[in-house]
């Protein structure tokens, strides 16, 4: 059984075009998903009274998560197929929220 109360008409990456969705973490800080789940993700969506949040999950809770059939998604951002720094910069708390480095380090 699905119910879709609140769906949200599918947002596109303005770098790849491929479908995103926008999901605040529970930082406040706002991240873009992948539209569809997948085995590798490691964010998991957490319904709240006040709606919905993104939620990040480690290994080997991950596993457990995905054996249990709950959806996880990918960042789009390791996914997108656009090179970064063409478009709009990915902010550092948010590459930090993601789990990259900061940008400028390790070059
Ligand atoms: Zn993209």
């Amino acid at each position: 059984m699905s119910r879709r109360s609140t769906r949200r008409p599918t947002s596109r990456c303005k770098r790849c075009g491929l479908p995103i969705r926008w999901n605040q973490l529970a930082s406040g800080e706002w991240i873009a998903l992948m539209e569809s789940p997948d085995p590798d993700g490691r964010y998991r969506i957490v319904r709240q009274q006040g709606g919905v949040i993104a939620e990040k999950v480690e290994d080997p809770y991950r596993i457990e998560l995905l054996v249990r059939d709950e959806h996880l998604f990918l960042p789009h951002s390791e996914v997108c197929t656009s090179k970064p720094g063409g478009g709009v910069p990915c902010p550092d708390h948010l590459r930090e929220a993601l789990g990259l480095k900061p940008r400028g380090e390790g070059k």
